[in-house]
């Protein structure tokens, strides 16, 4: 039986609704604005329209003109350097070299700069050698999407965990607003979902392990190289079983994660009992995995499947209590994917519209710009 309705749970979201200094709206606009053609599409959606009605050539010019105009009004956003994500990734980094350290992981790097880079609409990240440096390179969708999803789910997750059931007209919001987020991930594009979620748990170690695992994946690459992929350096076997041990020899990508997981292991015994920081790679690929059952996606060339990923992780992960969780994850699945899948349609039909109208307009420029050439 289902327990009554937590009212400090409740509680806690209508505080999360009160707060107004969210820097994830903030966030959102800014790097919104960075991604210049969603930008051009969102200000001049009426003009592109009433090109497609009259294909006048004025027009296609003019709004040429105005979207250069725009691009150099927003071009100083772009210039602008330091944003709340660094100082997360900072954060975030300093809690992963502590970790190396105290646990003697391996050899802390030496000339590491972390940066997070463009693409606030996808989740990446990369680690390279770069003029002696040795760069992690993490695009701002890491942050922006991890909070997105763990905002829409964590609460039904503790609901769920401890047995207690919120309110429908929550449980619906947070359903809605998890379809919103996928849908921004699948598509990559926000226009359509803006996201105004004010609700975070008061214990963000959920997003805070989905942050430390990537960074971690990343800082895991750099070692590889540094130790000429001699992995029995850094002794797997101390953490995982023969299997698994196996299994992280044939592959960087693999001993990545696996890397990741040993420092979220040692992160997670620095949290209370209620924190779920070594559960997050397991939820992120969870619900990436899922995603490819819409996308039906190609396999990467450069990482495992994700639901490869998934299966492997939640084996390194090693914890039965997290089952909840993915049950719950499953449910939340099953509530949204029609709807997940019926949008993704609805929205590449949009875009192939929008796009051929650009591209008439494109299409048009170019010539003027060919024929100004030629006088
Ligand atoms: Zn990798």
């Amino acid at each position: 039986m289902l327990k009554p309705v937590d009212k400090s749970l409740i509680y806690e979201i209508m505080y999360f609704m009160e707060e107004n200094d969210d820097w994830l709206s903030y966030e959102y606009f800014k790097y919104y604005r960075k991604d210049i053609f969603i930008f051009w599409r969102k200000a001049n959606i009426l003009l592109w329209k009433l090109f497609k009605i009259t294909k006048s050539k004025r027009l296609a010019l003019f709004i040429g003109d105005l979207q250069i105009t725009q691009a150099e009004m927003i071009k100083k956003d772009w210039e602008e350097e330091n944003t709340p994500y660094n100082e997360i990734l900072d954060d975030c980094y300093r809690e992963i070299i502590e970790v190396i350290i105290n646990n003697k992981l391996c050899d802390p790097l030496e000339n590491v700069k972390i940066k997070n880079i463009r693409g606030f609409d996808f989740f990446n990240a990369m680690a390279f050698p770069c003029f002696g440096d040795n760069l992690l390179a993490i695009n701002t969708g890491v942050f922006f999407l991890s909070h997105t999803l763990v905002r829409s789910t964590e609460a039904l997750l503790k609901a769920r965990n401890e047995n207690t059931k919120l309110p429908k007209i929550f449980e619906k919001l947070f359903l809605k607003q998890f379809i919103k987020a996928s849908l921004a991930i699948i598509c990559r594009d926000h226009t359509k979902t803006i996201f105004k979620i004010r609700f975070i748990a008061s214990d963000d170690s959920l997003l805070t392990g989905i942050e430390i695992f990537c960074i971690a994946h990343e800082y895991a690459h750099l070692i590889f190289r540094k130790i000429n992929y001699e992995y029995t350096m850094l002794k797997f076997e101390k953490y995982y079983d023969a299997d698994i041990v196996k299994l992280i020899f044939t592959n960087q990508e693999i001993a990545a994660d696996a890397f990741a997981i040993i420092v979220l292991k040692y992160y997670q015994l620095s949290l209370n009992e209620y924190s779920i920081a070594l559960y997050s790679p397991q939820f992120l690929f969870k619900i990436f995995a899922n995603y490819d059952e819409i996308l039906s996606t190609k396999e990467s060339k450069t990482h495992p499947a994700n639901i490869d990923r998934y299966n492997y992780i939640k084996k390194m992960v090693c914890q039965s209590k997290y089952d909840i969780y993915d049950s719950e994850l499953d449910i939340i699945w099953e509530k949204s994917k029609i709807n997940i899948n019926k949008y993704v349609n609805k929205y590449k039909k949009y875009y192939n519209k929008i796009m051929s109208i650009w591209n008439e307009i494109l299409a048009i420029i170019r010539e003027d710009i060919e024929s100004n050439k030629m006088h």
